[in-house]
């Protein structure tokens, strides 16, 4: 059964060769000529993928058929890097951050801790809050890190709650060393057992490279037995301090390296030069009160640029793309289309996905409309839930009015 969807008064495609689509170097709504914007448009939706776009004059028939009455639509957002399988929350932590107290890595143990503690079913049913939460937003694709349990039980029944709902799960077992634990024992536990029995669950494998975490030579072993075991690589890297991350993953060509914050310029050129995607989190600088990674200069420089929310429960408890979107146009410097492009298009690149992220003939129908008449409202109303409807494979899943 095909669906034409009509009357989208401006529809952001992020595919610039689509019919009727064209940079928009005439008005602020897309000066870099990112989003392939289409005025007036329509697309038909057929078997769970995209079948057409184009004007809405030229719109073929279709067996059912919404009228978006005017409003703007944009591809559902990638969020490629997210915590979700947890227990526990950290509010307290947060309330005290917020008086002075500093943000640091060890945090995380207090989670563990809840995280060890709840049952599968527990786990299980916090994930599908979260993630129906996300979806509610306009999150149709994302990515779920283990992270919180560091044990090789607990981080392979994390993994296997995150398969339920996304495959984009990563290994996360090196998120801190627990307590009481060598290090030199943790990461030979990470790079054998624990990464045994969690790579059936997942696609990616990641390592916070940090000081009170690991460090670039650990990360290398880890990354380096998880490439064994068919896991890709991906890094946290440069969140609170300058230090070698960012370097090895342009080093190993990952695909993306997230956080980014504190770059020198040789950590710049050779992201430049290796094409590693730097995935920026913003909520987790307005959530810590530390200061944004700089997005104007990573893309004037020709670096790759994605945006993610890293909703975690102790340094970013947000799951709003939107609010990542605000933060990076508001605080970062970047342009309102290169913000969409990278809570999107960047998004799926980040996670090597060639499916979603783009709303072309192929694709993953994954469609949000938004109650606004342009995408630059994301920005320009920050904190007001604009989705009025999401689709996610040609399938709605949130309420369409
Ligand atoms: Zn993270």
């Amino acid at each position: 059964m095909s669906v034409l969807v009509t009357g989208i008064g401006e529809l952001a495609t992020n595919d610039v060769t689509v019919d009727g689509g064209r940079p928009r170097t005439d008005d602020h709504r897309d000066p870099t000529g990112l989003l392939g914007l289409v005025d007036d448009a329509a697309l038909v939706i057929e078997g769970g993928v995209i079948a057409w776009v184009g004007a809405a004059g030229d719109a073929p028939a279709a067996d059912t058929a919404y009228d978006a009455g005017g409003r703007a639509v944009i591809p559902g957002y990638v969020d490629s890097h997210s915590h979700l399988v947890f227990s526990g929350d950290r509010a307290q932590e947060f309330a005290a951050r917020m008086t002075g107290e500093p943000y640091s890595a060890g945090g995380i143990r207090t989670t563990v801790a809840a995280t060890r503690a709840a049952t599968d079913e527990q786990l299980m049913s916090h994930v599908a809050r979260l993630v129906a939460e996300m979806r509610a937003q306009g999150t149709t694709s994302l990515e779920i890190k283990s992270g919180y349990g560091l044990t090789v039980h607990d981080e392979a029944r994390s993994l296997a709650v995150a398969r339920q709902f996304t495959e984009d799960t990563t290994f996360l077992g090196a998120h801190v060393v627990p307590d009481d634990t060598d290090p030199d024992d943790y990461v030979a536990l990470v790079t054998g057992p624990m990464l045994t029995a969690g790579a059936p669950h997942a696609r990616w494998i990641d390592v916070f490279c940090e000081d009170g975490a690991f460090d670039v030579d650990q990360a290398r072993a880890i990354l380096a037995a998880g490439a064994e075991h068919g896991l890709r690589g991906r890094l946290h890297a440069n969140q609170l301090t300058y230090g070698g991350g960012v370097k090895l993953a342009a080093e190993l060509g990952l695909v993306a390296v997230d956080h980014c914050t504190y770059l020198a310029d040789d950590d710049v050129s050779a992201l430049v030069e290796s094409g590693t995607i730097a995935t920026l989190l913003p909520g987790v600088e307005f959530s810590t009160r530390q200061p944004y990674p700089d997005a104007r200069a990573l893309l004037d420089a020709g670096v790759r640029v994605a945006l993610a929310s890293d909703c975690n429960p102790g340094s970013c408890f947000t799951s709003s793309m939107a609010l990542c979107i605000a933060l990076a146009v508001r605080e970062m410097g970047m342009r309102p289309a290169e913000a969409l492009y990278a809570a999107t298009a960047m998004g799926a690149q980040a996670l090597d996905r060639a499916d979603v992220g783009v709303i072309a003939p192929g694709r993953r129908a994954d469609l949000v409309v938004l109650d606004a008449p342009s995408y630059l409202h994301l920005a320009y109303r920050p904190g007001v839930p604009l989705v009025t409807g999401v689709w996610q494979g040609g399938r709605p899943v949130a309420p369409l009015s």
